[in-house]
């Protein structure tokens, strides 16, 4: 065992969990990442995390696919799309197998009837304690302080969800959810919360939390999950966890209630397997994730494991909206997070900047299709559009287009600032012709001399000074980093006379 660190020697929540995914809207992006860029330990743990995990994924992908990986993620597109094309019919037939299987199927138009509805049964129940496994829609919804609020006590099982509940903090990857956090970290909120001696040993740490956890299984009187798939032809929930906490979660206590998202559909069982070998090798990389767990209505009577009673709450919140055929491409995704692993910009600023349960990527795509887009206009722009994400989507969801689309909505539909408006019109109008094209090339190069503010860099090929600070709406450009100044000989002079002097030889 040793001594527990000082605070400044690791990375420290300074905000509330729920503060972190619900804040005050319209969300302003750049106060978080000042301080996700200035705090140099968490990017440390977000990019080195994220970058082995996206070279995890990228060697498993290629062992296990080789030149069929592109095949086998259109084929899981095209599943998943078709499913969306007919969604209705889809959830009719789901619904209708899972009736019959004797599970109780609900529709939420919204967070608060599904949180409704699930205190009902709660109360009904007499319900004091519930063990949750790891569900992203129940974030969306807020649910465990719901039912805090009503005096259920409502433990995370996950050992990364129950960490960050330890620690009143909030999940910031959707695989991940603690990715942000170091071991000390963990071991404070340990010693602090469970009254355990400080260690910052992870098997210990696993140790003490199995002990706690294993109790609350056998004394919970309901168990909840979110559900990674439904498979409409037999009426069954499929959850992948590498913990096993999903099975103890849905299979001891007596009771069940599982969260879903309408779009999590596929048609059948036989489509299973394309998802569960691309889940797990998206995520980390790993051929398949340890527990997955089928589930086809309550325990039968001659079944010696599983619920006494079912329930699964189907849940729309908004995603009706985006199953527009414009956005519809949006709702494939299977949450395996390798877009975030991938995005430059998700390594530098970490799940939390995004201000909402869903970050990265996908996350500046669907919360302000699901908030609006009026209440987080920066998500769109958190982006290099630089592709990798799309490459690394294992159901080809073409997120720099939809991000493009985002952006020219917000020009056009007046949500930007006045001067942005403005210079991307200017932008626009200089790319329209070759010679508006160069004269804007050739002011911004002048310009930028003059802000020159001398060498400081003894690199030979970098030797032209740097630019520390621009004005107006490219102040963020130099905000963290300075800019080479460009050379008085552009690329096109440069060329021109290469041309010419090879042309002469
Ligand atoms: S958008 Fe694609 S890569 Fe990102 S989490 Fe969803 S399925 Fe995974």
């Amino acid at each position: 065992m040793s001594s527990a660190p000082s605070q400044s020697e690791s990375v420290e929540l300074t905000m509330d969990g729920h503060d972190i995914l619900f804040p005050k809207l319209p969300y302003d992006m750049k106060q978080r990442v000042q301080g996700a860029t200035n705090n140099a330990e968490l990017q440390e743990f977000v990019n080195s995390a994220t970058r082995m995990r996206d070279q995890m994924r990228i060697n498993g992908c290629k062992d296990a696919f080789g030149e069929n990986y592109d095949k086998i993620r259109t084929l899981a597109g095209n599943i998943k799309q078709h499913t969306l094309d007919h969604l209705d019919y889809y959830i009719e037939q789901f619904i209708d197998n899972a009736t019959a299987a004797g599970t109780n199927v609900h529709y939420a138009a919204d967070a608060e009837e599904a949180n409704a509805i699930c205190k009902e049964i709660c109360q009904k129940h007499n319900a004091k304690l519930v063990v949750k496994s790891k569900s992203m829609v129940t974030e969306e919804t807020n649910l465990v302080h719901e039912l805090e609020a009503i005096g259920v006590e409502t433990i995370e099982t996950d050992l990364g969800e129950y960490i960050l509940q330890l620690d009143h903090d909030a999940p910031s990857h959707l695989v991940t959810p603690m990715i942000h956090k170091n071991r000390a970290s963990v071991g404070r909120a340990f010693a602090r919360e469970l009254g355990v001696e400080y260690t910052d040993d992870p098997g210990e740490l696993t140790k003490i939390a199995r002990r706690v956890l294993r109790d609350k299984y056998r004394q919970a009187d309901i168990g909840m999950s979110g559900g990674n798939f439904m498979i409409a032809d037999s009426g069954s929930v499929v959850i992948c966890t590498n913990e096993g906490n999903g099975r103890l979660c849905t299979s001891v206590p007596p009771v069940h209630i599982a969260y879903i998202g309408i779009e999590k559909m596929i048609p059948s069982r036989k489509h299973l397997p394309v998802f569960l070998k691309l889940l797990s090798r998206s995520a980390i990389g790993s051929p398949i994730t340890v527990y997955n767990h089928i589930m086809t209505g309550p325990k039968r009577n001659a079944e010696p494991d599983g619920p006494q009673e079912q329930h699964i709450i189907l849940i729309d919140n908004g995603r009706t909206e985006v199953l527009k055929p414009e956005t519809r491409e949006m709702l494939r995704c299977i949450r395996c997070g390798a877009c975030l692993n991938s995005c430059p910009v998700y390594r530098k600023v970490g799940g939390h900047s995004y201000g909402s349960v869903y970050p990265g990527p996908i996350g500046a795509l669907l919360t302000p299709v699901f908030k609006g887009l009026a209440n987080y206009k920066d998500l769109p722009y958190a982006s290099s559009l630089c592709g990798a994400c799309y490459e690394a989507c294992p159901v080809k969801i073409n997120i720099p287009k939809y991000l493009i689309q985002l952006r020219s909505d917000l020009i056009g539909g007046k949500h930007d600032k006045f001067v942005d408006r403005m210079f991307f019109k200017m932008w626009a109008l200089s790319l329209k012709k070759a010679w508006t094209y160069r004269l804007a090339g050739k002011m911004a190069g002048v310009f930028l001399r003059l802000r020159n503010k001398g060498v400081k860099n003894k690199n030979p090929y970098l030797n032209r000074g740097w630019v520390e600070k621009v004005p107006g709406p490219a102040a963020g450009w130099t905000e963290k980093r300075d800019l080479v100044t460009p050379p008085t000989k552009d690329f096109r002079s440069w060329w021109d006379e290469h041309q010419k002097s090879k042309g002469g030889k």
